[in-house]
């Protein structure tokens, strides 16, 4: 029995055919450049001119070599055509192609010439033409491997997706917790990565894109990667953005080059991160940088509909614009199922907490629960910095294990920014940051706040901040009653409150407080109801979908101008309420006021059991100095 032998495939050429071409210019490039600088240096005359100079005796002194003879020739008027171009008192210098010539030694002794030999060079060849050649294909070849500039034309088309092995993707559902609702949503692709025929059997059709979608940092390339991990199969991860370039043409070629590759892999799982970048609604926008993105999109829309609904490839994106994609790449058939991923809540940040800090020492005194409630609205990506900055921060102090007091600094630097210890306050702008700080922390202690004051602080952090006070919720709240937002607003106003009280006169310190109190009242009065002048009107609508950013959203107005006023009227009347109320608060514990401010200026910074020291020592100040006691 003869068996034939297996079809191998035809290595691919190392040296094609093209690549000549580019030898063939490159010595043209050599030689082009050798009779530049040749005719740049010297002047070639024909040899009977030459020899005319010599006969004149304008020849000054010469080399001669085995082709051709270089020299100088001196200047006069009849040379005034050299002359134009000598240099210098050398004279002008020359080359002529030498001609067998018997007489021409006896002739430049006559003429009294300096002249020398030049013997023949057995390695002129290669450093006038090998090596220079060698040199450009070296070049040549080093581009092509870094996939440089020069190699633009050739793999333009291609797509840039990075492809991960199966057996290289160390990320599985474990590594991602916090999102159980997302994960048993993707669970059915896993399962139909891992064995298809179950599904194909009761005909059955699965998905053929799946959309996440949730603020930065929630996990949306984690828990894809973590569906290629699980389901072990090939994993193509691009980024929305690197289709597209300036061509038009080739991000549809990179999004045609990218199913081609991952149909030959299948099963296998695209993930299209930043979706929104080629994704958007089309029509909407002019420009041959939107021709670019709106081929692409159609490609991938074409793409999606190109394959089977069970061949085993299936296209993941993310996204934190769902708002903008055009509505075609979301109708069934596309992405046709949506998994939302929100910043955790409480007993989600405790799982993530517990996956980060798998492997790294930990004190006996960490509470891992009391950081999960000192972080409300952290994303994943928060919680991991804050495990990491711990532990850069335990490494720093030489501890062998990351303590308590190491989660407690690490979240602070995630919160408000690290340390700017180079920004210098003077005396006087410290005592007046510790009056304002102290203000916001004494009425919110005060006007039972929904959020306990934690910490207090003057040292300066971050971009803006001279000092701050730390305020985490006890527990996860899903709503607001208005005598909470008062209350909010009312800590707000406490810090400019104090600097009045104590300081006699405000400063530009409050900008931020004023800009945050001024939102949470017209907030609670055009857009929850809260007001008594516009009642149940609803007067502003949300610019995007909350998944844009991790804090909240923008509002634009909707109502008319004199709705507008009334809003804008009762705002300023409320805030100047809750301004007033935070100064008699303050007025009352003026004592305990000026003793949290004092301590503050001498320690920089006061933890929750210090401020409840001072606060009950100067209470009992005051009960003795007005005889109470
Ligand atoms: P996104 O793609 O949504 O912007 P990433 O997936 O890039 O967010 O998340 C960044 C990092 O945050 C991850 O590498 C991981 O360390 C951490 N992270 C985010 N979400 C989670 C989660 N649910 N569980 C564990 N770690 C998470």
């Amino acid at each position: 029995m003869t068996t034939n032998p297996p079809q191998q495939k035809r290595p691919r050429r190392i040296f094609p055919f093209r690549r000549w071409w580019a030898l063939l210019i490159a010595i043209w490039a050599v030689w082009l450049m050798q009779s530049v600088t040749n005719g740049a240096a010297d002047r070639v005359i024909p040899y009977n001119e030459f020899k005319q100079h010599l006969s004149e005796g304008s020849i000054q002194r010469c080399t001669i070599e085995e082709g051709r003879i270089r020299g100088w020739i001196r200047g006069d008027e009849e040379t005034s055509a050299i002359e134009e171009s000598s240099a210098d008192d050398q004279g002008t210098p020359f080359e002529t192609v030498r001609l067998e010539d018997p007489d021409l030694v006896r002739e430049l002794q006559d003429a009294g010439v300096e002249y020398r030999a030049i013997p023949p060079d057995p390695w002129g060849a290669l450093w006038v033409w090998i090596l220079p050649v060698g040199l450009i294909f070296a070049w040549i070849f080093l581009l092509r491997s870094m996939g440089g500039p020069g190699t633009q034309a050739a793999t333009f088309g291609k797509s840039k997706a990075r492809i991960v092995p199966e057996k290289s993707i160390s990320v599985n559902f474990n590594d991602v917790a916090g999102c159980e609702e997302a994960k048993s949503d993707l669970k059915e692709i896993v399962d139909f990565l891992q064995s298809p025929k179950r599904f194909t059997a009761l005909g059955a059709r699965i998905p053929k894109g799946v959309l996440l979608v949730g603020p930065p940092g929630t996990g949306k390339t984690l828990l894809a990667r973590a569906v290629a991990g699980q389901a072990s199969v090939p994993f193509f991860s691009i980024s929305g953005s690197e289709f597209v370039e300036m061509f038009v043409g080739v991000g549809a070629a990179r999004v045609r080059d990218l199913f081609e590759k991952a149909k030959a892999k299948a099963p296998c799982l695209i993930f299209v991160d930043e979706l929104d970048a080629i994704g958007r609604q089309r029509g909407v926008q002019f420009g041959a940088v939107n021709d670019e993105r709106e081929q692409t999109l159609n490609q991938l829309l074409v793409e999606l509909d190109g394959f089977e609904a069970n061949s085993g490839v299936i296209l993941l994106a993310a996204t934190n614009r769902p708002d903008v994609l055009d509505r075609a790449l979301l109708r069934p058939g596309r992405f046709d199922r949506q998994v939302i991923l929100d910043t955790p809540d409480l007993s989600g940040r405790e799982a993530i907490l517990v996956v980060h800090a798998a492997g790294k020492p930990m004190a006996s005194d960490v509470d891992l629960q009391r950081v999960a409630r000192a972080t409300p609205g952290f994303t994943g990506a928060d919680l991991a910095n804050t495990i990491n900055e711990a532990a850069l921060l335990a490494a720093r102090r030489s501890h062998q294990e990351i303590s308590a007091a190491d989660l407690d600094d690490a979240i602070e630097k995630v919160v408000a920014g690290p340390e700017r210890k180079s920004r210098r306050l003077s005396e006087r702008e410290k005592r007046r940051v510790a009056y304002h700080e102290a203000g916001h922390a004494l009425v919110a202690i005060h006007s039972k706040h929904p959020d306990p004051v934690r910490k207090i602080s003057i040292v300066p952090r971050g971009k803006a901040a001279l000092g701050y006070t730390l305020q985490t919720p006890e527990s996860e709240a899903f709503l607001q009653t208005r005598s909470e937002i008062l209350t909010r607003v009312q800590g707000l106003l406490g810090g400019r409150a104090a600097e009045e009280l104590l300081a006699g006169d405000v400063s530009t310190g409050a900008q931020n407080d004023l800009e945050r109190a001024t939102a949470l009242i017209r907030q609670m009065i055009g857009v929850h109801g809260m007001g008594s002048r516009v009642g149940l009107l609803h007067c502003a609508r949300p610019d995007h979908p909350r998944y844009l950013t991790p804090t909240g959203v923008g509002w634009t107005r909707d109502c008319s101008e004199a709705t507008a006023r009334a809003i804008d009227q009762e705002a300023s009347e409320l805030l100047q309420e809750a301004y007033e109320a935070a100064r008699e608060l303050l007025t009352a514990h003026q004592e305990e006021l000026e003793a949290l401010a004092r301590d503050l200026l001498e320690t920089e910074t006061l933890d929750r059991e210090r401020i409840d020291e001072i606060l009950s020592a100067a209470t009992n100040r005051g009960s003795v100095r007005d005889g109470i006691c």
